[in-house]
């Protein structure tokens, strides 16, 4: 595995000013009684290069690790993130290293478990500007009203912001050798979040470059587009959030798709090939251009259909 070290550009983010008081599960669901399918036990494994899963079946968790500490994104729901735990060990590592928390966004099958993976490992959690009060309210933005939806607060150590890059957003580079070569861009993506996070990695497997992409989600879910009689719209400015993320991804065409849901990328079936021996089994170039465009039209369309609804047709 090739060396890499961990260089955090500080600059580039802000602390943010608001301590939070202590911890409590909000959540009205106790999820481990209910245990979903999608948070069902899976085997962890090495994706690619320093690059591991370690989440459940059906929702992703990376581990990026690297000689000066290393990188979780993502939390999973509420309950389970002794798997997760679990999983870094089985894997060799320890939930100790893990210095930085990333989210992909606010909501908690995702962000559930980071108050308690924080607790565990004494790492600083980074999430964006306009995530982290959903974050730190343990709120699902725009469903405030809705405790199943709930998550633990988590108190957020830096605040990510969008830089203007190449890829939108150089907030931690992890470089090897060549000292200042960006190795993780967080860019953000913004819509089905407000502050919704994706991650690009570099990663040199066998002197190829890969270009890795950990996308946040574009899908509209429960998000409410316009203002209705349900409510005003989940937050202001999320449609033009939906279409910014749609023109800032028209070109990504990262050789490795890789997302928080995991049946995105067919993580099961990539799993097998991989186990069957394909150590390039995750490689999928064109499958993101395919999710994006699929979403965009869903996302038109669900805008068409709520604004009809709206005006009563
Ligand atoms: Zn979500």
């Amino acid at each position: 595995m090739r060396n890499i070290i961990l260089i955090l550009t500080l600059a580039l983010a802000t602390p943010l000013a608001t301590p939070l008081g202590a911890q409590e599960n909000k959540s009205a669901v106790d999820w481990t009684e209910r245990q979903p399918h999608w948070a069902a036990p899976f085997e962890p494994f090495n994706i690619i290069g320093n690059l591991y899963y370690v989440g459940t079946e059906g929702l992703a968790v990376y581990l990026i690790t690297g000689p000066e500490g290393h990188v979780l994104i993502d939390g999973g729901l509420p309950g389970y993130e002794q798997m997760i735990i679990d999983n870094i060990a089985a894997l060799g590592f320890d939930i100790k290293d893990v210095k930085y928390l990333l989210n992909t966004h606010a909501h908690f099958d995702h962000s559930g478990g980071l108050a308690a993976l924080k607790e565990a490992s004494g790492a600083e959690l980074w999430a964006s500007e306009g995530d982290a009060p959903a974050l730190e309210g343990g709120v699902y933005a725009g469903f405030e009203d809705k405790p199943e939806y709930a998550a633990p607060p988590v108190k957020v150590d830096r605040v990510l912001n969008d830089r203007d890059s190449d890829f939108g957003g150089a907030m931690i580079s992890l470089t090897d050798d060549e000292p200042g070569k960006p190795f993780l861009l967080t860019t953000l993506t913004p819509g089905h979040s407000r502050g919704c996070t994706s991650f690009r990695l570099f990663i040199d497997d066998e002197r190829e470059h890969l270009d890795i992409l950990i996308f946040c989600s574009a899908t509209v879910a429960a998000n409410r587009l316009v203002a209705s009689d349900e409510g005003p719209a989940q937050y202001d400015g999320i449609v033009d959030d939906y279409r910014l993320t749609f023109e800032k991804t028209k070109d990504w065409t990262p050789d490795i798709f890789l997302a928080n849901h995991p049946e995105v990328f067919d993580l099961k079936d990539a799993r097998e090939r991989q186990l069957a021996g394909n150590r390039r089994a995750f490689l999928n170039r064109g499958a993101f251009q395919k999710y994006i465009v699929a979403k965009r039209n869903a996302f038109e369309e669900a805008l068409a259909e709520q604004t009809d609804a709206v005006n009563g047709e």
